[in-house]
């Protein structure tokens, strides 16, 4: 019988879609390593070195077991000569200079504080940072270079650096769904993100809304948003209406084979109010905050027809690494266009229509993979 540490690379397939990728997996210790190097390039704009060390801490996580000695690295797929020396600095010493060093230079460190904030990207941060700001205060002092995004991001920074929980997730959800089912009954809300991959906790809280009658969905957030914020549930929104127009036919939209969809969409910062009977895990960690009566969670919503909706529940579903894989898997073995919108074949100009996401696996010839297993 094999132990759980042998692995046999022979079996392992290149793209993250072909692979099943618990959330929990044996190599936690290399793959921070991988992502915190990963993270560090993406800070510097080199969008390829962070796909290859992403890439590479994929792989470590679809594994049966533990890498103990790099020789189980031959014949992996997608790990190269500097992924490989990463992991096996670990293996001798346990630690890696290299990882070291990024993680205590002030660029890193700026760099992760800056893109946690709500509203901030790498372009930004970047910017800042070129600029002598280093922490929040400095930001504070400076609040004409913020937008209203930002500006919301870092008044409830505390709150939204710290993570959702699944029982707020869950509760969450019951305060969208009233609003949904007040404005459209017959709507469903779908928990999707990493919540729907059977995270305990997060960086946010994503659902996707649909209705069986096609077309009955459109125009749905702004009134869900005004029936939340009437309740005084709204820390900050910012809606926007599907662009639908902007893609003349289906292969124009699948063809924009960027990550950003057209669907009506409505990025904010909701208040949970504590409930008394709720279960707090940090309960009993420390002196109880007598002020706090709740918390600002980010919350995601997203609404797609149902003709869409298999599509949009893939690709709001993530891993973003796994998205990305999908895409890159249909493109180069199947010569098709996939998005959250629709899958398409350009050759034959015709588009494959999905009832679930299933149909969407089979269609492209990939073994189902569940969203429990889809944390690439
Ligand atoms: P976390 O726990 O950190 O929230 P997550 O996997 O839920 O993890 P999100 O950033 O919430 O991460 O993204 C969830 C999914 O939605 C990902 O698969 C991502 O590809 C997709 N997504 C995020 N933003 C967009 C967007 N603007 N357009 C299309 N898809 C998006
Ligand atoms: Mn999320
Ligand atoms: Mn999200």
């Amino acid at each position: 019988l094999p132990t759980r540490s042998q692995v046999d690379p022979g079996s392992l397939p290149a793209y993250a879609c072909q692979r099943h990728t618990p959330l929990n997996h044996h190599n936690l210790c290399f793959t921070e390593a991988l992502e915190t190097l990963a993270e560090a390039a993406g800070f510097e704009g080199s969008q390829g070195r962070l796909i290859s060390f992403r890439r590479a801490a994929s792989v470590l996580r679809a594994l049966p077991g533990p890498i103990t000695n790099v020789s189980q690295l031959r014949g992996l797929p997608c790990f190269g000569d500097h992924s490989s020396r990463i992991v096996q600095e670990l293996l001798e010493h346990g630690i890696s200079s290299e990882v070291e060093r990024v993680k205590q230079s002030e660029r890193y460190q700026t760099m992760k504080l800056f893109t946690q904030i709500f509203g901030v990207g790498v372009k930004t941060a970047d910017k800042w940072y070129r600029e002598g700001l280093r922490t929040l205060e400095d930001l504070q002092g400076q609040t004409r270079k913020l937008n209203r995004q930002q500006e919301a991001g870092i008044r409830h920074f505390e709150d939204l650096s710290s993570s959702v929980w699944r029982h707020e997730a869950d509760a969450i959800q019951r305060v969208v769904e009233e609003a949904v089912w007040q404005v459209l009954p017959g709507a469903s809300v779908t928990l999707t993100g990493g919540f729907r991959r059977g995270k305990l906790q997060g960086h946010d809280v994503d659902f996707l809304i649909t209705h069986p009658v096609e077309g009955q969905e459109a125009g749905l957030i702004p009134k869900v948003m005004g029936l939340l914020e009437s309740q005084g549930l709204v820390l900050y929104q910012h809606t926007q209406s599907n662009h639908y127009q902007d893609f003349k036919d289906l292969e124009h939209k699948v063809s924009q084979s960027t990550a950003i969809d057209a669907y009506e969409r409505c990025f904010s910062i909701l208040w949970l109010p504590k409930s008394p009977t709720s279960f707090h895990p940090e309960a009993g960690e420390g002196p109880k905050e007598p002020s706090r009566d709740g918390k600002a969670v980010r919350v995601d919503l997203v609404v797609a027809p149902i003709s869409q909706f298999a599509f949009a529940l893939l690709g709001w579903t993530g891993s973003q690494h796994f998205e990305r894989e999908l895409r890159r898997f249909s493109r180069a073995e199947k010569q098709m266009l996939l998005n959250s919108h629709g899958l398409y074949h350009p050759e034959k100009k015709e588009s494959l229509p999905a009832a679930s996401e299933e149909d969407i696996f089979t269609h492209l010839g990939l073994e189902y993979i569940a969203p429990e297993q889809r944390n690439a």
